[in-house]
């Protein structure tokens, strides 16, 4: 696998891969990586004739400066995980190439995307994804670039995205990895504790048991009994909500017509977690 950390060694290697036809698969990510990383690499490699993945821990999408300094690093694991699948190259660029001084900040309207969930609690996250997945698909030109639904609001993001600057790049949205216990795998569960590990993976029992009471009981009624669930585990909800899973319209009662998203994110450990669930 090559390792690549400027754009000049991308370009090269992109180069000698590039020929009429070939087809490139992308999987951006932040490091510390674990399996739910790695189905999209073995998703891109299944599908492409080569996978680039990137590794950059983008200072500019973390609101929290103590999140981000505490972000877990561990490069030399990250390249023989990526290796034992058969990744052609990685690309880690440091801030400096990522964004040199005078790059330039590009525009994106989001919407509603800014205004729920994610948008109003992370000010600053979504123009930082942007971005940075607006330089990182103008640099390694994809034909084709894999993200996790485990971060549903940013495939939405990315989505818009490629609709305004990227509209040949076909984008591949992979379903969430978890763990046997259901926990949602995710480079941040490293700093939670055994306990804080158990106590996470009542999530996912919360979003599953609203999934199932969904076709009994109303919307806001199954919500509050989810806030109720997490609240005798002295789980900190940030928020428990639920949407039209399409364009993340939050409701009243739950969509007939279209899916339903039921979102969360809570603080365990001081860990900010988030998961969601699509019916
Ligand atoms: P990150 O390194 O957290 O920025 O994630 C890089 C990519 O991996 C994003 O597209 C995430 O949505 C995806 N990802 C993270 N965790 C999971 C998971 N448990 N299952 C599937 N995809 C994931």
């Amino acid at each position: 696998m090559q390792i690549l950390n400027t754009q000049i060694e991308l370009e090269e290697f992109l180069s000698k891969i590039r020929k009429k036809g070939i087809k490139l698969g992308f999987v951006p990510t932040m490091g510390a990586l674990h399996a739910g990383h790695i189905e999209l690499v073995k998703r891109s490699v299944e599908e492409n004739d080569f996978t680039i993945a990137s590794i950059f821990v983008n200072e500019l999408q973390f609101n929290n400066p103590s999140d981000f300094k505490n972000y877990p690093i561990s490069k030399e694991r990250d390249i023989e995980m990526l290796e034992s699948v058969s990744c052609d190259a990685v690309f880690m660029p440091t801030n400096e190439v990522m964004f040199p001084h005078d790059y330039k900040k590009i525009t994106l309207d989001l919407g509603i995307l800014d205004n729920v969930f994610e948008g109003p609690l992370r000010p600053g996250h979504f123009d930082g994804v942007v971005q940075v997945v607006y330089r990182l698909f103008d640099y390694v030109k994809p034909n084709t670039a894999y993200f996790g639904l485990k971060d549903f609001q940013q495939c939405l993001v990315i989505k818009a995205l490629k609709n305004a600057y990227f509209s040949s790049v076909h984008l591949v949205f992979c379903p969430t990895v978890r763990m046997e216990s259901g926990l949602a795998m995710s480079s941040r569960n490293e700093r939670l504790s055994m306990t804080g590990k158990v106590e996470a993976s009542f999530l996912y029992k919360v979003l599953a048991t609203i999934r199932d009471l969904s076709v009994h009981i109303e919307a806001l009624d199954a919500l509050k009994y989810g806030r109720h669930l997490l609240q005798q585990k002295n789980i900190e909800v940030e928020y428990l909500e639920f949407a039209n899973a399409d364009t993340l319209m939050p409701g009243k009662t739950w969509f007939k017509k279209n899916k339903n998203i039921v979102l969360i994110a809570v603080y365990i450990e001081g860990v900010r977690l988030i998961d969601n669930i699509v019916f």
